[in-house]
C-alpha cells in the first residue's frame, strides 16, 4: 500500500475541497508513538510490517482511499466525523503489545474540516491536537475543539503579532533585583520579558518564548527587550539609580541574527558601558553547542560577563564542567527548592557551589523564596542570590522605587571588583581558586575558615564557615568578635597577631601564619590576602588547630604506631608469603629492609626449630581464626629466643587477602 508525499495529498485533498470540507468530514493525523523502540528490540522489518498494516487499515477507511506520510512518521487522512471516535479503539486493539508499558500506542489528533479553512490548516490543527495528548497513558485521541483551539489560537496569535507587539509598545522588559549575599544590597538585575497583549492580556515568558523559538522569531523579541533594558538603564543613570542588569539570550539568536553585533549597537546608541550588561544562555543550550560556545566567546572577549543561567534543570552532566567557559551559573530554582527540608539536596548544592568556585567561577542561586534558604546558601558560601524572598520582577521604576522606598540603597558599581574578589573566597574548602589556581584548590582539605575585613585597623567578620564557627564556640566564645575582644589580654593579643600577620600578609603577598592558645585549644592560622579597595581589604583566615588537623589521618597514624611500636609487626598474603614488616621487625632480625623478607615463606628463611606448628597456626588463620598472645619459640641471630604472638586474618571486602600478626620477645629459650 503507498501512501502519498504531502505535496501530493494536499493538491488532491484541494481538488476534492468541496466535498471534503463539508462540515461532515475530520481530518485525522495518527503518530504511532514507541515505533523506535520496537524497531530497536525486533528490528526495523517488524516495525515496517506495524506501518504498512497501519497504512493498509488507514487507507480502508479513508476518504478517496488516500493516505500521506507527514512530520517523519506521521499518517495523515480524512474520514466521516461520524467515525473519528471509533478510530483509536480499533487501531490500539490491533498493535502488538510487548509489555505494558512499552507498547505501541497509536496517538491520534483530529480536526473538523470546515469551510473555509485550508488543508494546510487543517493539517497544522491536527498535528498540534495530536501533540497535546503527550504522555498520558490513558488518552488516544485529541479532538481540535475546547482548550486544545484556545491554546493554538494563543500559539497562532503570538506568531502572527509579534512584529505588531514591538510596534505598539506592547512587549516590556520588567527588572528582578539580584542580591549580594555579603552585603544584602541589590547588585544588579535581571530583565525579563512581558507581553500586555490587546487580545489577550498580559502573557509570561513561559507561553511565549517557546512558540517564537520554534517559529524563529525570538530574535524580534530579544532585540526589542535589549533596546528597552539599555533605554531604560540611560534613564536611570540620569537620575543616578542605574544598576549593571542581565539579559537572557535563547540559542536561537546566535543563528538569526548577528547578536553581538546588535547587543552593541544599542548599547552604544544608549550609552551603556560593556561592565554593566551581563548575558544570560541557559545550560540547555550552552552544552557542546559550537555555536554557542564561539559566541559565548565573543561576549566574554569584549569583556562582557556571561552567566550560565538555570544550571541542574536537567540537560548537562559534572562532567561536561571541566569545559565551560563561563563567569558566573546560576544555579536552577530546583536545585535551591528542598535544601531546607531534604539534607541530600542540601549536600547536591552546597558541594556544587564549591566545585564552581574551584573553577573559579562564581556562583548566584535562583528562587530564593525563605530566609531558610537564604542563610544556608550564605553558610556554604553561594555569592549571589534572586527570587521572590528579595523582590519579584516587576516594571523597571517599580523596581528601582521599591529599592530606594526599602532605603536599600544599590550596591556602587566600584565595589562590586572588591567584593566580587572577596565573593571567590570558598568556604567549603577554605581557599580561592584566583590565588591558588583551580588545580591546588582542588585538593585542599576542609578547615575552619573566615573571611575577614581589615578597616581602620580593625578586624571585622564577613563570613565563616562552620567548621569556624564551631571552633569559636568550643573555644568558649559567643562569636568572633568576643574572641578578639581587645578588652581581655587574650583577645587583645590575638586581635593584634591577627592585624599583623594581615598586613605582613599584604605587603609581601605571602601567606603569614601565627598561632595563639584560648579555651584550651590550640590554633595556627594562616593568613592570605585576597583583595584590597579603597579603605578596606580583605583577607582568608584558615584554621588549624590540635583536633582537627587534616594531615592526621588513619594513615599517618599507622604509619606512626608501625615506626615507634616495641612489638615488630609482619603482614602476609594467603600464600604465607611476607609481604612486609615495620622497622622494629627487620631490625629484630638483623634484616636490612624489605628486600631480606618479600616473598618468603618461614620456612624458606628457616628460623622456627619446629616449623610445624607455625604454618599450621597461620593456614587456620588464613581460615578466619585469630591466634591470640600464643607462645611460641623462634632463632633471632642464632639464638633460640622465647616469643609470643598474636595473627589475624586481613579481610577486603568480606575476603580474606592476608595475614597481619605481632610478636614480643620475653627472653631466651632454656
Ligand atoms: P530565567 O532566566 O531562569 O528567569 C527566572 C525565572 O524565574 C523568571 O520567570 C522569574 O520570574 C522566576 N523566578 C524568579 N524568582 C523566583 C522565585 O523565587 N520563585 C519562583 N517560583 N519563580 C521565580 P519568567 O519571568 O516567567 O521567565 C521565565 C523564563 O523565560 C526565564 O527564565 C528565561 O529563560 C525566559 N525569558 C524571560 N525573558 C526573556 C527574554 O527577554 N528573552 C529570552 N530569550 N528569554 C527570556
Ligand atoms: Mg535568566
Ligand atoms: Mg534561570
Amino acid at each position: 500500500m503507498k501512501t502519498l508525499g504531502r505535496a501530493k495529498y494536499v493538491e488532491l485533498l484541494n481538488c476534492d475541497y468541496d466535498s471534503c470540507f463539508d462540515g461532515c468530514h475530520t481530518l485525522v493525523y495518527l503518530h504511532i508513538d514507541n515505533l523506535k523502540h520496537y524497531n530497536r528490540l525486533f528490528g526495523v522489518q517488524a516495525g515496517d510490517r506495524v506501518l504498512h498494516r497501519t497504512i493498509r487499515w488507514a487507507s480502508g477507511k479513508a476518504f478517496g482511499s488516500r493516505v500521506s506520510r507527514y512530520a517523519g512518521d506521521g499518517l495523515v487522512f480524512v474520514v466521516p466525523t461520524d467515525e473519528v471516535d471509533a478510530l483509536s479503539t480499533q487501531i490500539n486493539a490491533s498493535l502488538p503489545t510487548f509489555g505494558e508499558a512499552n507498547g505501541l500506542r497509536a496517538h491520534l489528533g483530529a480536526a473538523a474540516c470546515v469551510r473555509p479553512m485550508s488543508v494546510d490548516d487543517a493539517m497544522q490543527q491536527a498535528l498540534f491536537a495530536c501533540g497535546s495528548i503527550g504522555d498520558a497513558q490513558d488518552a488516544y485521541l485529541c479532538k481540535f475543539e475546547g482548550d486544545v483551539k484556545l491554546r493554538f489560537d494563543r500559539r497562532t496569535y503570538i506568531v502572527d503579532h509579534i512584529d505588531d507587539a514591538i510596534e505598539r509598545g506592547e512587549i516590556q522588559a520588567w527588572a528582578q533585583p539580584i542580591v549580594r549575599v555579603l552585603t544584602g544590597r541589590i547588585c544588579e538585575v535581571e530583565i525579563l520579558a512581558r507581553w500586555e497583549s490587546e487580545k489577550y492580556g498580559f502573557l509570561y515568558p513561559d507561553e511565549f518564548i517557546p512558540v517564537l523559538e520554534q517559529h524563529e522569531l525570538i530574535h524580534k523579541l530579544d532585540l526589542e527587550v535589549i533596546r528597552l533594558a539599555c533605554a531604560q538603564w540611560a534613564e536611570a543613570r540620569a537620575l543616578g539609580t542605574n544598576v549593571p542588569f542581565g539579559i537572557n539570550l535563547s540559542r536561537l539568536d546566535f543563528e538569526l541574527c548577528d547578536i553581538y553585533a546588535a547587543v552593541c549597537a544599542r548599547m552604544e546608541r544608549y550609552g551603556v558601558p560593556v561592565n554593566q550588561l551581563h548575558v544570560e544562555v541557559t545550560e540547555s543550550s550552552a552544552v557542546h553547542d559550537r555555536i554557542i560556545t564561539e559566541g559565548v566567546r565573543r561576549f566574554r572577549e569584549a569583556g562582557f560577563q556571561v552567566y550560565m543561567d538555570d544550571f541542574g534543570s536537567g540537560y548537562s552532566s559534572l562532567g561536561q564542567m571541566a569545559g565551560m567557559r563561563f563567569d558566573v551559573i546560576k544555579f536552577d530554582k530546583g536545585m535551591v527548592d528542598d535544601v531546607t527540608t531534604n539534607e541530600r539536596a542540601r549536600a547536591v548544592l552546597a558541594d556544587s557551589i564549591s566545585m564552581v568556585k574551584r573553577l573559579g567561577l562564581q556562583t548566584l542561586c535562583e528562587g530564593v523564596e525563605t530566609i531558610e534558604q537564604f542563610n544556608f546558601l550564605r553558610a556554604v558560601g553561594c555569592e549571589k542570590v534572586q527570587g521572590y524572598y528579595f523582590g519579584r520582577p516587576a516594571p523597571h521604576e517599580t523596581t528601582l522605587r521599591e529599592l530606594s522606598a526599602r532605603a536599600c540603597r544599590p550596591e556602587e558599581t566600584v565595589y562590586s571588583a572588591y567584593l566580587d574578589a572577596v565573593g571567590q573566597v570558598n568556604l567549603l574548602e577554605g581557599t580561592s581558586a584566583s590565588l591558588h589556581g583551580v588545580e591546588a584548590a582542588a585538593f585542599l582539605g576542609r578547615s575552619p575558615v573566615a573571611l575577614l575585613e581589615l578597616a581602620d585597623d580593625r578586624l571585622r567578620m564577613l563570613t565563616c564557615n562552620h567548621a569556624f564557627q564551631f571552633l569559636v564556640t568550643r573555644m568558649g566564645f559567643e562569636s568572633f568578635d568576643s574572641l578578639v575582644r581587645t578588652s581581655t589580654p587574650t583577645g587583645g593579643r590575638i586581635n593584634a597577631s591577627a592585624v599583623n600577620a594581615a598586613k605582613n600578609a599584604r605587603d609581601t603577598g605571602d601567606a603569614q601564619v601565627f598561632d595563639f592558645i584560648a579555651g584550651g585549644v590550640f590554633c595556627s592560622v594562616t593568613v592570605e590576602f585576597v583583595a584590597r579597595m579603597e579603605g578596606r581589604e580583605a583577607f582568608i583566615y584558615t584554621v588549624t588547630s590540635v583536633e582537627n588537623s587534616p594531615q592526621v589521618t588513619e594513615h599517618t597514624l599507622l604509619d606512626g604506631v608501625l615506626e615507634t611500636s616495641n612489638l615488630c609487626f609482619f603482614w602476609k598474603d594467603t600464600e604465607r608469603r611476607f609481604l612486609g614488616a615495620n622497622r622494629r621487625f627487620y631490625d629484630y632480625y638483623g634484616f636490612s629492609g624489605l628486600e631480606d623478607i618479600l616473598g618468603k615463606t618461614d620456612e624458606e628463611m628457616g628460623w622456627h626449630t619446629n616449623e610445624e606448628p607455625y604454618h599450621d597456626d597461620e593456614v587456620h588463620v588464613l581460615q578466619g581464626a585469630v591466634i591470640s598472645r600464643a607462645p611460641g619459640i623462634c632463632i633471632r641471630q642464632g639464638e633460640q629466643r622465647n616469643i609470643i604472638a598474636t595473627k589475624r586474618p586481613l579481610y577486603s571486602h568480606g575476603a580474606i587477602v592476608g595475614l597481619v600478626g605481632y610478636f614480643e620477645d620475653v627472653g631466651p629459650h632454656q
